[in-house]
């Protein structure tokens, strides 16, 4: 079976697709590669199909691309694809999706949090017929308890807020997924891109597999607690339009309120004259009001500005190169 060439490779000769893609981004990862690499090659030789691995050099400013192409050398069956600058893990993981061939996708972490040797429970669960299989955290392990906590409020968050659409807890992006429901994937090409809450759309039969996720194996996280509320936000948003509807229903209540109240001012003034009290109660209620309209012109604006980057229609990503990997089932004759 033949894919239609990726952008930018149109003359390239449509190769045979190989079982298996393992698609990995990675941003400044040159301590975590090869380590990573070696032991993915074994376990993936283990399963006895062509396979090819897909890392998405998401503009590193360390030596990950180097070590990249000197792997690359000594082994086809990698692809790399270089980034034009950093864009973000979720763009770069997209990117390697475009970019793979596979029957069924792996899609995982270059820094050995996703132990590669789960990849097999994942395939087993692919060929019961399963379209997605995503690997779901057993432990938190080497996170504080404020990070296991914030997570744990997230979740319940989103299963609040999410309606139809579940986001399976504890699991982050380490999933196989089937060609038909990488290509569904594919087809949502929104900037915003909340991948917990896209996965999650696409929808199809999907098993979860257990797995311990260990810390680190070496580097250091890309995320803090500030990118972690963004990621926090940038969910909510991308997947509900309902702190739009709070808004709304907080201006009711408060006009209500407003109005009863104001219903008691005027009995209170007819019936016992105006003494002229209530500088302090009129200030509470300004700076009240003042905040609640503050707040939701933000809550406004967070949507509006995802309008905004939305609509201009730029593409999500560009390619610095792409070095596909060899083919793999088509062997060139000499
Ligand atoms: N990553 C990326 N682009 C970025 C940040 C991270 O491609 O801008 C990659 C990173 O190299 C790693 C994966 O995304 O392979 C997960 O990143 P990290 O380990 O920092 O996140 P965590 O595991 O702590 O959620
Ligand atoms: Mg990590």
């Amino acid at each position: 079976m033949t894919r239609p060439a990726v952008p930018g490779q149109e003359h390239a000769v449509p190769a045979a697709c190989p079982t298996f893609s393992i698609v990995v981004p990675l941003y400044n990862e040159e301590e975590v590669i090869e380590q990573f690499h070696a032991r993915l090659v074994p376990v993936m030789e283990r399963l006895g199909a062509a396979w090819e691995v897909i890392y998405v050099n998401d503009g590193s400013r360390d030596r990950s691309l180097a070590i990249l192409e000197r792997l690359r050398a000594a082994d086809p069956r990698i692809g790399i694809v270089n980034l034009s600058r950093n864009f973000g893990k979720e763009i770069a993981l997209t990117a390697g999706l475009d970019h793979a061939r596979g029957e069924a996708v792996v899609v995982t972490d270059v820094d050995l949090q996703d132990p590669p040797e789960v990849i097999p429970e994942l395939v087993a669960g692919w060929r019961e017929g399963y379209d997605v299989v995503f690997a779901q955290r057993r432990v938190r392990e080497g996170e504080t308890i404020v990070k296991r906590k914030t997570a744990e409020l997230f979740y319940q968050l989103m299963q609040h807020l999410g309606g139809r659409v579940r986001i399976p807890p504890n699991t982050g992006d380490f999933r196989l997924m089937s060609r038909r429901s990488v290509d569904a994937l594919l087809q949502l090409r929104e900037h915003h891109r909340f991948m917990k809450g896209l996965f999650a759309w696409i929808g199809f039969p999907s098993k979860a597999v257990l797995y311990d996720r260990a810390p680190r194996a070496a580097g250091t996280t890309k995320w803090n607690y500030w990118k972690l509320w963004n990621l926090a936000l940038e969910g909510i948003t991308s997947f509900t339009v309902m702190p739009l509807k709070i808004a709304t229903y907080l201006g009711l209540a408060v006009s209500v309120f407003a109005l009863g109240f104001g219903g008691v001012i005027v009995v209170r003034t007819l019936v016992f004259g105006n003494p002229v009290p209530g500088y302090p109660s009129v200030m509470a209620v300004m700076l009240f009001l003042g905040g609640v309209q503050l707040m939701t012109l933000g809550v406004i604006g967070e949507y509006l500005g995802r309008v905004f980057n939305e609509v201009k229609g730029r593409p999500l990503y560009l390619v610095e190169r792409f070095v596909p990997p060899e083919p793999m089932a088509a062997k060139r004759e000499p």
